[in-house]
C-alpha cells in the first residue's frame, strides 16, 4: 500500500529544513507519487494564496499538539521516528509556544526523577554494602 502523504514533512519540504536525506526521499515520493504530487500541490497553492503561514497550515490540517506523556516519551527516546519528527518539527520548526513550554516542563521534571532514582540506588547500593560489611564483622 502506498505511503500516504504526510504534510508535515512536505512542509518541511517546502521550507527545505529537513534533513538532507530527507529532503532527497521527499524528492523520490514526489517523482514516483501523483498522489504526493497532488498534496503538494495544495500546500503550493496555500502558499500562492498569501495566508500562507506554517501555524495556518498546522491549525487548518488539525495538528495537534502534543501531551505532556508524549512529550516525555520524546525526551526519552521512546517514540517511533515518525511521531519523534513530528513532534521535533511542531516544536523546533512550528515553534509551538505551548509545546515548548511543556516540553521545559517536562525536561526538568524528567531530569528529578531519574535524578532522584539514581540517589535511590546509590541509597540502596550503600545499606547493601553496609549490610554486608555487618555481616562480615559478625562471622
Ligand atoms: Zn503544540
Amino acid at each position: 500500500m502506498e505511503e500516504e502523504p504526510n504534510r508535515i514533512k512536505l512542509i518541511g519540504y517546502l521550507e527545505e529544513s529537513l534533513p538532507a536525506e530527507e529532503m532527497t526521499r521527499l524528492e523520490e515520493k514526489l517523482r514516483t507519487s501523483p498522489r504526493w504530487r497532488e498534496v503538494l500541490k495544495e500546500l503550493v497553492e496555500e502558499v500562492g494564496s498569501g495566508d500562507y503561514s506554517l501555524a495556518t497550515i498546522w491549525q487548518r490540517h488539525r495538528l495537534t499538539c502534543a501531551s505532556r506523556e508524549r512529550l516525555g516519551a520524546y525526551l526519552q527516546g521512546g517514540l517511533v521516528p515518525d511521531e519523534a519528527d513530528y513532534i521535533r518539527f511542531h516544536i523546533e520548526v512550528v515553534q509551538c509556544r505551548r509545546c515548548q513550554a511543556n516540553l521545559e516542563d517536562v525536561r526538568s521534571q524528567v531530569e528529578v526523577s531519574s535524578q532522584s532514582l539514581s540517589e535511590n540506588v546509590s541509597a540502596r547500593r550503600r545499606r547493601f554494602f553496609e549490610t554486608s560489611v555487618g555481616y562480615l564483622r559478625h562471622e
